[in-house]
């Protein structure tokens, strides 16, 4: 899996160094830049994978490398904080870091959130723009629901829970965890708004049709069907 392309962008010689030699021993191809205009030049030029980015540099600093660089690319990019600075932290994560890690940091940890911020950017390449249940398609680019050639008119929420189901197709999915996952972790209602949401979709999709795709799973919750 390994070999994937990381660019390291710190000025400071010897953790650059240092993460240099570990990402290089790990099988990824490192280049190292020591400063935000080179960084910025070499992230947008190369084909990379990843981005480790220094938030304090020279000439440009990390959070505008950062800011310029999502105005073109979604690359994934891990930030580098020297102090645990959470103005800092909450900025480079508003302008889009995937992550950060506060210095001085165990390099496994740091490893271990490459790994996981390489395989959420595949997922997000390899995702279908459609989820296609026969005559029912869910077209995520546009947050569009078709019927055949019908267009499902749903309201934002409606159509959060059925992609949620749908992406959970054949799954039984709880009150409850539909609940955390369409309204929030914060969402303080109870799951009653989830059966109230369920009827609105079986009127516009499952009764209007005359089909089944929706089912409720006595005492546990629901399940969208489709083989
Ligand atoms: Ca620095």
């Amino acid at each position: 899996m390994a070999g994937e392309r990381i660019l390291i962008i710190e000025d400071e010689v010897k953790i650059a160094r240092f993460l240099e030699l570990e990402l290089s021993h790990e099988g990824y191809q490192v280049e190292l830049v020591h400063d935000g205009r080179k960084g910025l030049e070499a992230a947008m030029g190369n084909a990379v994978d990843l981005i480790i980015l220094d938030v304090m540099l020279p000439s440009l600093s990390g959070m505008e490398v950062l800011r310029r660089l999502r105005q073109s690319a979604q690359t994934p990019v891990i930030m580098l904080t020297a102090k645990n600075d959470v103005t800092d932290i909450v900025m480079g994560l508003d302008i889009g870091a995937d992550d950060y890690m506060v210095k001085p940091f165990a390099i496994e940890e740091l490893l271990a959130r490459i790994r996981t911020a390489l395989k959420r950017s595949k997922l997000l390449a390899a995702a279908p723009d459609v989820i296609d249940l026969g005559s029912l398609k869910i077209d995520l680019g546009q947050h569009a629901v078709h019927y055949g050639d019908d267009l499902i008119d749903l309201t934002k929420k409606e159509y959060d829970l059925l992609k949620y189901l749908a992406e959970n197709r054949n799954m039984v999915l709880s009150r409850e965890k539909i609940l955390e996952n369409v309204w929030g972790y914060n969402y303080f209602g109870d799951t009653n708004v989830v059966d109230v949401y369920i009827r609105y979709l079986r009127i516009k999709i499952d009764d209007r049709y005359n089909i089944k795709f929706i089912h409720t799973v006595r005492g546990v919750g629901y399940v969208l069907k489709h083989e």
